[in-house]
């Protein structure tokens, strides 16, 4: 088992409570504000300047904010696969689940190739990013989600005019997408792969319900699923169904929307179209204007599985939106 603490800076103090702090790798730190501790069975890290969090624990795979992690304190690769491998053999509850996951994804056929194709000159998100970090807040997105930031060419001055958003499946990176800021052109540019559903590795074991909705910022602001289009393909609807969770879609408020109400009928999911005030139009909207926990109890309250009163209430809302 890799010695974690002896890659960690030289330069370290260790709290009373157990944490050793340190200057943190993920961002540009000089105040000693990456935080470890380390616990019986693994350890977290914490970065109280960017946010950025990341944990071990022995009886599971090494997730991608791990390896990131590891990574960016100069653990090689071999290292890191080793230890990877070592963690499975003391499987633990957690580890088995996360085994049955992927016998249930092998049966249904659900792969995705690990990718780390990201533009150049990547790195964390951090308030120092001051435009993007403002917009990234504004959206509701949860702190500790790794967004990343593409610097100009050298490497050094101002950031480009995007937000980049790294997609994982089973804490593997597998692809990605632009968002950008302002401008006239395409909106998102998407590096994903076919079947791909966003938000897999945002849902909770204990969690009995599972939110699918079109958008990113839908997805990471309540902790739901993505389809990123306004219709759910077969692949994706497999992906959907082997979380073994209740599910129900959240359709934009908008005509695409309506277009995505027809597909969850076909596939016998349960629909909600919340009555919100007539600005929110998503899921994210909804968020922003009021509040995640009114956004989850107006969209369970709504929440319907009889498939004549989705028609029902989609030609209500249809009007509306038209
Ligand atoms: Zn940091």
């Amino acid at each position: 088992m890799i010695d974690v603490v002896s890659y960690l800076p030289a330069k370290r103090k260790q709290t009373p409570s157990g944490w050793i702090n340190f200057n943190a790798p993920c961002c540009q730190d000089k105040r000693q504000r990456g935080g470890l501790k380390i616990s019986e069975n693994g350890w977290s890290y914490h970065c109280f300047n960017c946010q950025f969090t990341a944990s071990f624990i022995l009886g599971r795979t090494v997730g991608f904010k791990a390896r990131k992690l590891l990574g960016l304190l100069n653990v090689p690769n071999r290292e890191i696969d080793l230890l990877n491998l070592e963690s499975i053999r003391h499987r633990s509850i957690e580890g088995i689940l996360d085994e049955r996951q992927q016998v249930v994804n092998a049966l249904n056929d659900i792969k995705f190739e690990e990718k780390d194709d990201f533009p150049p000159h990547v790195e964390l998100l951090t308030p120092e990013h001051t435009a993007h970090w403002k917009y990234i807040c504004d959206r509701c997105v949860p702190e500790d989600y790794p967004i990343m930031v593409q610097m100009q060419n050298d490497g050094v001055h101002w950031t480009r005019d995007h937000v980049i958003i790294p997609f994982t499946y089973n804490d593997t990176l597998v692809g990605w997408c632009a968002r950008m800021l302002s401008g006239s052109g395409p909106k998102y540019i998407n590096h994903s792969q076919p079947g791909y559903v966003f938000g897999t590795d945002l849902q909770k074991y204990e969690w009995q319900h599972v939110l699918v909705m079109e958008g990113i910022f839908d997805a990471l602001c309540i902790g739901g699923l993505a389809l990123m289009h306004n219709t759910v393909s077969d692949a994706q609807a497999r992906l959907i169904r082997s979380l073994g969770k209740e599910i129900t879609v959240v359709p934009d408020h908008d005509a695409a929307g309506m277009e995505l109400v027809d597909r969850a009928i076909e596939l016998g999911w349960a629909v909600s179209m919340p009555a919100w005030p007539a600005d929110i139009k998503d899921v994210n909207d909804a968020v922003i204007k009021i509040g995640k926990l009114a956004t989850i109890l107006t969209i369970f309250h709504a929440r319907e599985t009889n498939r004549l009163k989705i028609e029902l209430r989609k030609k209500q809302l249809a009007k509306l939106v038209s």
